[in-house]
């Protein structure tokens, strides 16, 4: 790289989408003296990012390359920090919580993860525990008896999205970084040399910038393809049920291959997610709550009693290989990427954040983002929805 950080001083960012990806990204490249401005067409930090269980731990990592599992220690090695910085500008509490991860085994499993996953954990360096029958019910007596056994990762933790976005929206705004909401982006604006030399708005205008930075989730493959990229993200619907029992009822995140549980502090419990490639379908349907309550009953009978308070979805932004779309654009100077984090974005944040603030201000990346990088060859079998 010849540039550096202090020669891109001054840059002018378009980041287009205000969910966590850009509004984070935005935050790391103003304290590195750009000047980013976030456009969103509706309110920032309203759609995926908010919707998500906040699960700081990709749902079976050992299915994806060692490229991942680095970007997701760099990510996660973030957060403590990220938690402690947001409380201490903002007084609000992301609820980083170290709540730990289970996932019980059952003979009539459909897939057996225990290998890959000792394996996996024990290459990356993660603490994990094998837990017989007895060991899991001490654990989590909440968990069905038909339960073999289990595997805990006690150092597993989670956030609470929508604290997260809200503190990262005051973090903006402290930061003096301009956002606009309402703001939808229709194109990129091209200079003679074709370069980024803005991007185009829905209402007719054109907002200047240096560099533009496509960070609108599962829109962003429809808004490539206008500007002649090709970028395949396409949403992947999920829906989460809440339900509210006793604190302590659920102690930890409880992964199995048809549901999970995140327990809130104040007793609450998420139950999600159902994985549906029906396009930008919006709403809940009582089919699939109905369907995570049966997944509920056969691995957590107690907790399928409960009513469901309060129902959610969104959309995932998922990609062919379930890997995230980071970095420049090739033959489209200033135009840069951050995107298909599927069902990582939330982990992923902070590390796409720094990685990218820093490559688009001219620093080499730390870590080797060749898997991620835009032109990658596809698989020709498509891992989106993996595991069924
Ligand atoms: C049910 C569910 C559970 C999940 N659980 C987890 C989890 O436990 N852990 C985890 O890490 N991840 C989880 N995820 C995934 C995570 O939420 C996403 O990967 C992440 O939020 C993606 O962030 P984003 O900023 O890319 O997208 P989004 O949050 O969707 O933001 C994109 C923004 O771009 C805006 N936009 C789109 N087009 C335009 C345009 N043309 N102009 C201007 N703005 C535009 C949109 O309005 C939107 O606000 C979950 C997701 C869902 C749906």
């Amino acid at each position: 790289m010849t540039n550096s950080v202090s020669g891109r001083q001054g840059m002018r960012v378009a980041v287009i989408g205000g969910g966590i990806i850009g509004c984070l990204t935005a935050l790391y490249l103003a304290r590195l003296g750009a000047r980013p401005v976030i456009l969103e067409r509706g309110r920032t930090g309203h759609e995926s990012s908010w919707a998500g269980a906040g699960i700081l731990c990709p749902i079976h990592p050992w299915l994806y390359p060692d490229s991942f599992t680095r970007l997701v220690d760099f990510s996660l090695n973030l957060y403590p920090d990220l938690s402690d910085e947001l409380q201490r500008l903002t007084g609000m509490s992301i609820e980083w919580l170290q709540s730990g991860l289970l996932i019980p085994l059952f003979a009539d499993d459909a897939v057996h993860h225990r290998q890959h996953a000792l394996q996996w954990s024990q290459k990356f360096d993660w603490r994990v525990e094998e837990l017989d029958a007895d060991g899991l019910q001490r654990h989590e007596p909440v968990l069905s008896h038909h339960a073999t056994g289990g595997l805990l990762w006690p150092e597993v933790a989670q956030a609470r999205n929508p604290r997260l976005l809200k503190a990262v929206k005051q973090a903006l705004e402290l930061a003096a970084v301009e956002v606009l909401e309402q703001v939808e982006v229709t194109n990129l604006a091209l200079n003679a040399q074709g370069h980024v030399a803005g991007v185009c708005l829905a209402d007719g205008r054109q907002l200047d910038a240096d560099a533009a930075l496509l960070a609108a989730g599962s829109w962003s493959g429809e808004l490539a393809n206008v500007m002649g990229v090709s970028l395949p993200v396409e949403p992947v619907k999920g829906q989460i049920a809440l339900i509210r029992t006793d604190p302590g009822t659920v102690r930890h995140i409880i992964k199995h291959d048809d549901v999970y549980f995140v327990p809130r502090q104040d007793g609450r419990v998420l139950i999600g997610a159902s994985m549906e490639r029906v396009g930008f379908i919006e709403g809940n349907t009582e089919d699939i709550i109905h369907t995570l309550m049966q997944a509920t009953a056969r691995i957590a009978p107690a907790l399928a009693e409960a009513e469901v308070e309060h129902q959610w979805m969104g959309f995932r932004p998922g990609t062919p290989d379930g890997l995230p779309y980071l970095g420049p654009v090739a033959g489209r100077p200033g135009l840069w990427v951050a995107t298909g984090h599927y069902r990582n974005g939330v982990l992923l944040a902070p590390g796409t954040a720094e990685l990218m603030s820093r490559w688009m201000m001219g620093e080499s990346p730390s870590l080797d983002m060749h898997d991620f990088r835009v032109d990658r060859k596809l698989p020709n079998d498509p891992m989106i929805g993996l595991p069924e």
